[in-house]
């Protein structure tokens, strides 16, 4: 496909932003010149870090089962799943007491969460959330706050709301370190002191936020943490939850199954007898992802080892350049909830007017070999809120198509990271 297919798509003629935020915004971003494919689509997944790969590598030709065997394979293959299990817990400055269980990715982590938390527990959550955080909380237990414009309003809203909240059973707040949509940093101490001054739990999706920033448990003092490992270079199929043990140590088991219990007997009655495990296998039950594992805990150690300060310091580098170069194009609105001069991840998203974004992506990608994310991102609401419109019967994560000439209905995602 090339601009002009994209154009007589669209009925329209290609304008001016394209060949600016290409060559001139996007494309020098990568390279500094010429680009044969580049995926600035990093917030969806990040590509693995080659000490990943080479630490998979080295390992894959000893992976063996973990936990039940006696064999070396499977000797080698469980220590280095529980020594996985410390570089999390590291790489996440957990507190002596806290869990790390392995997951399949945020969702899982998220979803295992709910299933654990105690009974009438009331969960509050932004609307503005992904939906890995805003779904998988019981549809009656759960407190939808309205998108805040400030981070100061955010923490007022909580405050506002768990202060209202009757009668004061347990409650859990769920919250994103860094949208998945604008990049923009929650204020995440500040959330967490209010939760805890009304006796409330936190929960921080750190699916953006751990690629970018050091996540401390300990010191920014919330509950849990929840990540995934393609999101933080390493390949996919492995994630994190991390926090206090607790309420993990006696609820029902994630899954049933083998690894997670005990002892199991058959009962005169017929039934069956468990005992499950309170550590963190309770909530680990089958064959877990030994390699995936050793690919998060590879990333969290060579992210240690880089430390993230010039991590940091290069992205913000990043963002300001491709926040410049976008607010040269008058064509371009950079969405935001907080303002435009919030401080956020390298995660940029943008609508150009007159055009549609989804047809905009895909140029992008034939003309200039750049690869971009278009779409409501997984965050119908905070995305509806910032387009301020209302697309009618969207796909899971997409968005339907604006006529040539209306407002878009959609939007269109930058991001990058390490190694951009
Ligand atoms: N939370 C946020 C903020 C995200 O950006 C995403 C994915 O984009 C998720 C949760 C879900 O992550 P996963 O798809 O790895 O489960």
């Amino acid at each position: 496909m090339s601009v002009s297919d994209v154009s007589a798509a669209s009925g329209r003629t290609v304008c001016a932003p394209l060949p600016v935020l290409g060559r001139d915004v996007l494309v020098p971003l990568v390279t500094g010149g010429e680009v044969t494919y580049a995926a600035l689509d990093y917030a969806a997944s990040a590509p693995a870090l080659q000490r990943v790969w080479d630490d998979v590598a080295a390992y894959a030709p000893y992976y063996g089962s973990v936990h039940r065997g006696a064999g070396y394979l499977s000797q080698l293959s469980t220590d280095l799943f529980e020594q996985s299990r410390a570089v999390v817990a590291d790489f996440l400055g957990c507190r002596p007491d806290d869990q790390v269980i392995f997951t399949r990715s945020t969702t899982d982590s998220l979803n295992l969460l709910a299933s654990v938390i105690p009974d009438a527990t009331r969960v509050y959550v932004f609307e503005t959330e992904h939906h890995a955080s805003l779904l998988p909380w019981r549809d009656g237990d759960v407190t939808c706050l309205p998108a805040p414009r400030t981070p100061r309003q955010a923490v007022e809203t909580l405050e506002a709301a768990l202060a209202d909240r009757e009668p004061h059973g347990p409650a859990l707040v769920c919250v994103t370190g860094a949208s998945n949509v604008t990049g923009e940093l929650w204020p995440v101490r500040e959330l967490t002191a209010a939760a805890h001054a009304h006796g409330a739990r936190i929960v921080l999706d750190a699916a953006q936020l751990a690629p970018h920033h050091p996540v401390d448990i300990a010191a920014l003092d919330v509950d849990y943490v929840a990540f995934s490992g393609h999101k933080l270079y390493a390949p996919f199929g492995s994630g994190v939850l991390a926090g206090r043990a607790d309420w993990l140590r006696v609820a029902q088991p994630y899954l049933a199954g083998g690894g997670a219990s005990r002892k199991v007997a058959r009962r005169d009655d017929g039934g069956v007898d468990v005992e499950w495990h309170s550590s963190a296998a309770r909530h680990e039950a089958g064959s877990p992802n030994v390699i995936g594992v050793y690919a998060i805990a590879s990333a969290c150690r060579a992210l240690t080892e880089a430390g993230f300060d010039a991590l940091v310091a290069r992205e913000r580098e990043l963002v300001g350049r491709v926040v410049a170069g976008l607010a040269r194009i008058r064509q371009v609105r950079v969405l935001s909830l907080f303002g435009d001069d919030s401080p956020r991840v390298g995660v940029i998203s943008f609508v150009v007017d007159g055009w549609n974004s989804s047809h905009f992506a895909a140029a992008l990608s034939a003309e200039y070999g750049i690869g971009v994310r278009d779409g409501l991102f997984c965050a119908h609401p905070l995305v509806r809120t910032l387009l301020g419109s209302e697309p009618d019967e969207p796909g899971e994560c997409g968005a339907p198509e604006a006529e040539p000439g209306e407002r878009s209905l959609n939007a269109i995602r930058v991001s990058f990271g390490a190694g951009t």
